[in-house]
């Protein structure tokens, strides 16, 4: 970036070839997102005010973001915010950025269970999206929100309350179920399920992300096989359990849940990309 006037315009115009050039990762999306951060706006200001020009404080944030960017991390970190089922969230380098598939997670509770009082926990709840998701959705139920990490529950706090929710959400540190102490009706969880050794294959902007978050160990399933055994005594009678799974894992995870006679047939639901990308079940009563 030069002396001259820096308008929304020539941002548009030079960003995107920058990117292309020294990192191609980052995408002309991500351009127009810090761009229109950096002033204050939304993406479609900038398509009706390519005249605006920038001032040097805005200049000197947006270099800042540049230079994150380029390094590998991605927006969503560097703005700190991210959008999930419609609601903004604030993430930070400690917690999973939440991923677009895991609203099939959200979609696929809210379209099984209504808006009766029901007990739902959110294992490994990082930002909380989820469990912060389906409160504002279902305002008659209460949650327990659980992550090993505590400095992914301040996030997760920060969300509930951010989002109105905080009345309803307890948020527990401890490993996997440990935190219940009571029986619930709804179980999910986003658990970590990259397989340990495909973790350096991931890109950059994954790879900066928790490995707590991501490491599913040897296979990826580490989570899943202690998930389906110790659930049993964690979820009532007709309670639901809801898992996102890596896209190839269904068969597997249709595996453990067969394995224990107390669970329903394991279903599985498709993510937009016509993925696999949930599984659930019930226990049977
Ligand atoms: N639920 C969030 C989402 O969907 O965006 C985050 C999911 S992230 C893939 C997995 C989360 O599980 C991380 O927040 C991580 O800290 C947490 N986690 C990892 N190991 C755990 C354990 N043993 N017990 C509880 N949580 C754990
Ligand atoms: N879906 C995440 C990814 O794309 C992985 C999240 C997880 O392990 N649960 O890397």
């Amino acid at each position: 970036m030069g002396q001259d006037t820096w308008t929304i315009g020539r941002l548009l115009a030079w960003l995107p070839a920058y990117f292309e050039k020294v990192y191609p990762a980052a995408t002309r999306l991500d351009a127009e997102v810090m761009l229109a951060h950096v002033v204050g706006k939304d993406r479609l200001y900038l398509y009706t005010h390519y005249e605006h020009p920038l001032t040097k404080g805005e200049l000197a944030t947006l270099r800042g973001y540049i230079e994150r960017r380029i390094a590998g991390e991605s927006v969503a970190v560097i703005l700190g915010e991210k959008e999930f089922m419609g609601l903004p969230f604030c993430v930070t380098k400690d917690v999973l950025v939440p991923r677009p598939d895991t609203e099939v997670l959200v979609e696929t509770v809210l379209s099984l269970r209504g808006d009766e009082p029901l007990r739902l926990a959110d294992i490994g709840t990082g930002s909380g999206a989820i469990a912060v998701s389906l409160l504002r959705q279902r305002p008659n139920w209460q949650g327990l929100a659980a992550d090993i990490s505590a400095a992914a529950l301040s996030v997760a706090k920060k969300n509930a309350e951010r989002n109105d929710v905080l009345e309803r959400l307890d948020l527990r540190r401890g490993d996997l179920l440990a935190p219940l102490t009571e029986p619930v009706d709804i179980l999910v969880a986003n658990p970590p399920y990259i397989p340990t050794g495909a973790i350096p294959t991931l890109a950059a902007e994954v790879r900066a992300e928790p490995m707590t978050a991501l490491d599913g160990g040897k296979d990826g399933l580490d989570f899943y096989r202690r998930l389906t055994s110790e659930a049993l005594t964690k979820v009532a009678p007709g309670g639901l359990i809801a898992v996102e799974i890596g896209y190839e894992q269904g068969r597997a995870v249709g595996e453990l849940v067969r394995a224990q006679d107390a669970y329903t047939e394991p279903q599985i639901v498709l993510d937009y990309g016509g993925r696999q990308r949930v599984v659930y079940w019930e226990v049977k009563v």
